[in-house]
């Protein structure tokens, strides 16, 4: 069965005006879409046929690595945003950011921080450790957290094609608006 590339949660424009219709048209629309097709040729005739996503993440290697996790990255990525979001986490989210961080703006700060210095391209997460820790990493590329058994909380993707058509070189802008648009309600359902 053909791997599909997932339905976003909300329209193009509804993350404007932090990020673009124009950018969902590419990003979403273009990127997403190629990792899926790229997967779909790659998967028949080898071992991962059939497999889960998070099966092929775990243990492959090479484009069918690169690609699944590339496809299970940005699914996950629209889930962490939302229209009218963003602001800061309440109840039992900030409850687990101020037990492991310190405060709200501590993690915050620790947050940018990674997605901003992350040399190239890759992925900035907040991930929930076997010891029910929260932690804050940096993986490169197509890099996921599942593969060393950590669950994914939260993630800014920091590829350029995340934010290039609407901050060309500024990252720290992105992820600056990065924050007017975090779902906290479906960070909460992960914790
Ligand atoms: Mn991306």
């Amino acid at each position: 069965m053909a791997f599909e590339l997932p339905a976003l949660p909300y329209a193009m424009d509804a993350l404007e005006p932090f990020i673009s219709k124009q950018t969902l048209e590419f990003h979403y629309g273009k990127h997403h879409q190629a990792y899926v097709n790229n997967l779909n040729n790659l998967v028949p005739g080898t071992e991962f046929e059939g497999k889960s996503l998070e099966d092929i993440i775990k243990s492959s290697s090479g484009g069918i690595f690169n690609n699944g996790a590339q496809v299970w990255n940005h699914t996950f990525y629209w889930n962490c945003l939302a229209p009218n979001a963003g602001g800061t986490p309440t109840g039992t989210v900030e409850d687990a950011i101020v037990e492991s961080f310190g405060s709200f703006n501590e993690f915050k700060d620790k947050f940018s921080k990674a997605a901003a210095t992350l040399f190239g391209s890759g992925w900035a997460w907040l991930v929930k450790k076997s010891d029910g820790k929260l932690e804050i990493i940096q993986e490169s590329n197509a890099g996921n957290p599942i593969k060393d058994g950590h669950t994914p909380i939260l993630t800014c993707d920091v590829w350029e094609h995340a934010y290039y058509l609407d901050k060309q070189n500024r990252r720290p802008d992105y992820i600056a608006d990065f924050w007017n648009l975090i779902d906290w309600n479906s960070v909460k359902n992960r914790l």
